[in-house]
């Protein structure tokens, strides 16, 4: 009995020293990070032309393997960076929708930590015991054209089974020719995810997919299961009750769901919304963190020890986020007043060659929105919703737009300034008004309705005290608000 007791504490000490020493480990990942970021992927929309010299730097390097592996619809190079001499095959793939790239950058991020002298105890674990290979972008075509899909059009993670697409056909003969032991499947998700029943938006979610109809636990399921678990506990740290966990319908046709029927244990990933982080950069940072120490707890065997129930815990992902959920505000129609919740989001529109974007502002929903959550909370309690005006004169060109001290026109009730030219390419400014054609006009009464872009402002004790431009809430005094971009509107 005794020695029984003895034993466990032992067991226990164990686990608990190497719990703590990951702990410490990961939080040296976090506050060291900027040193191994890799700084010439600054933003979402990278190219496939942006990853060639990176790819170059390390088939220079003797520590790294570099293989062609495939080829885009388009013809686009689809490459393997593998290091490592360990028994245990690690194969991570990302960006197989091409408008998902936060993981790409993170995997240089981390291709870049492998490559530095530091960290060598934990390095020479992870290398010794595991090969890692890691296949970024996996669908150039859609991340040159920012498209979820490729080229032929459809979603590759519907084309497990079929197998039309190239980029499809790759990740299954890489998959199949590693027989890797784990699996990072790594996307990007809606930024309107929440974490259910709270008002937390699901920065990270993972799903550990059904390999079958019934939703079986076997134990190559069931070790993604722990992994994931483990990675919760990371981020909850950075990110608390920022994450959710996908529902684990089988889907036949996805790469995950057979990926982790053909004997792989799949982790999905998905990178989601995150306060003030419109490029996703620390979203990008907790990708780089939870998966190092992923890989970690792999190599080191410590993820074994931990409970497959603590997977169910993770709340389930919804999808309640709005951008501004405005509450309460008074709304008149046909002589009438009534109360309102709004929801706004934003679409991102591209430039012709997907470089840079503007931002487009929709009513999501109205009514009452009180299960839903936002980014960006308004109680318009007490303030009424009145139309935005034309500013009676014609303004000569967009320099002398820009010149214009929005706030001031904003307070008379001016929200669209009449430009006499204005080139065809401009279609946003970022002054917080929209330019308009001359003799621009709008419609009779404000009508708010699902699906249009709101532009009004919010009077109280007859005040404009708050603006609503492109679906952006600035407060008049302060000139305060989450604003990003107005509008070029044209009437017909
Ligand atoms: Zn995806």
């Amino acid at each position: 009995m005794k020695s029984l007791v003895l034993s466990i504490v032992v067991v226990l000490s164990v686990v608990f020293n190497s719990y703590a020493q990951q702990k410490e480990i990961t939080n040296s990942l976090y506050s060291t990070y900027d040193t191994y970021k890799e700084g010439s992927l600054k933003d979402r929309r990278i190219k496939h032309k942006s990853i060639q010299p990176l790819l170059q730097k390390f088939a220079n390097n003797t520590k790294f393997k570099v293989a062609k592996v495939g080829e885009s619809i388009e013809g686009r190079s689809i490459s393997l960076v593998s290091i490592g001499t360990g028994k245990i095959n690690v194969f991570l793939w990302s960006q197989m929708h091409g408008d998902e790239p936060t993981a790409t950058q993170a995997i240089f991020d981390i291709l870049n930590f492998l490559n530095a002298d530091s960290f060598t105890d934990e390095k020479k674990e992870i290398l010794s015991n595991l090969t890692l290979h890691f296949l970024p972008m996996l669908n150039p075509d859609g991340a040159e054209h920012y498209t979820r899909r490729n080229t032929l059009g459809i979603d590759i993670n519907r084309d497990a089974l079929h197998l039309q697409s190239p980029e499809g056909r790759v990740l299954k003969r890489v998959r199949d020719s590693l027989k890797a032991d784990f699996g990072f499947n790594l996307h990007d998700q809606s930024t309107y995810y929440n974490a259910e029943r709270t008002n937390k938006p699901a920065t990270i979610s993972y799903l550990a997919p059904a390999y079958n109809y019934e939703k079986d636990i076997d134990s190559v399921r069931g070790n993604a299961m722990k992994v994931i678990v483990f990675m919760n506990s990371i981020i909850q740290k950075y990110a608390p009750g920022q994450v959710g966990r996908y529902n684990d319908d089988f889907e036949p046709r996805a790469f995950g769901d057979n990926i982790q029927k053909w004997g792989t244990s799949a982790i999905l990933i998905e990178s989601g919304g995150n306060y003030d982080d419109i490029e996703k950069q620390e979203i990008r940072k907790l990708n780089y963190v939870s998966i190092l120490s992923a890989i970690y707890t792999i190599a080191n065997g410590s993820y074994a020890n931990i409970p497959i129930d603590d997977y169910n815990k993770i709340p389930e992902n919804d999808r309640k986020m709005f951008d501004l959920k405005m509450t309460n505000v008074s709304y008149n129609l046909l002589g009438k007043t009534y109360k309102l919740d709004i929801g706004i989001n934003h679409t991102e529109i591209d430039n012709p060659k997907h470089t840079e974007f503007y931002n487009l502002g929709r009513i999501a929903d109205q009514g009452d929105l009180s299960t839903y959550y936002g980014y960006f909370t308004f109680n318009a309690k007490g303030y009424t919703i009145v139309p935005a005006k034309v500013y009676p004169k014609t303004i000569a060109n967009l320099d002398q737009f820009l010149g214009l001290k929005a706030l001031s026109f904003l307070k008379e009730g001016f929200m669209y300034i009449p430009v006499a030219t204005i080139p065809s390419k401009v279609k946003s400014t970022k002054l917080p008004l929209h330019i308009v054609n001359t003799g621009y006009v709008l419609p009779k009464t404000l009508r708010l309705t699902p699906g249009k872009n709101p532009n009004f402002f919010l009077e109280k004790n007859g005040k404009i005290a708050y603006a609503v431009v492109n679906g952006y809430l600035i407060d008049l005094t302060t000139g305060k608000g989450t604003f990003t971009n107005g509008l070029v509107l044209k009437n017909d």
